[in-house]
C-alpha cells in the first residue's frame, strides 16, 4: 500500500501550493515504470483530502514513458517492449532509470 504515502505527499504539495484556496483539480504525472495504481491513489485522495481545501478535487493522471539506463554503454533509452535490450550496444544489462516517479504537474484552484 505505498499509494498511501505517495498520496499523503501529493496532498502536502497541493495544499502548500494552493495556500488555502479551494482546489478543484490536480494534475499528476506518473511514470510508466512506477507501480502506483490510479484507483488506489484516488481512493486515498478522497479520504485524505476530506476537510482540507482539496476536498472534492478531481485527480488527473498522465503517464510518462519509462526509460532504462544501459549498464555497459551508459546510454539511456526508452522502454518500448518488455525486452530490456539496449538499442545502442545490444547489452541486456539495463536498469530502470526514469519513469518511476509520481509528482504533481499542476493544480487548479477556484477563482
Ligand atoms: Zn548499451
Amino acid at each position: 500500500m505505498h499509494e498511501l504515502s505517495i498520496t499523503e505527499a501529493i496532498l502536502d504539495v497541493v495544499l502548500r501550493h494552493a495556500n488555502g484556496a479551494p482546489v478543484t483539480a490536480v494534475h499528476l504525472s506518473i511514470g510508466e515504470l512506477s507501480s502506483y495504481v490510479d484507483e488506489s491513489i484516488e481512493l486515498f485522495w478522497t479520504e485524505l483530502a476530506r476537510g482540507t481545501p482539496a476536498e472534492g478535487s478531481q485527480l488527473h493522471f498522465a503517464r510518462q514513458p519509462g526509460t532504462l539506463l544501459c549498464i555497459d554503454c551508459k546510454k539511456e533509452f526508452p522502454v518500448k517492449t518488455k525486452d530490456f535490450q539496449c538499442p545502442h550496444c545490444g547489452s541486456r544489462s539495463a536498469l530502470p532509470h526514469g519513469g518511476r516517479d509520481c509528482y504533481v504537474d499542476s493544480i487548479e484552484v477556484a477563482p
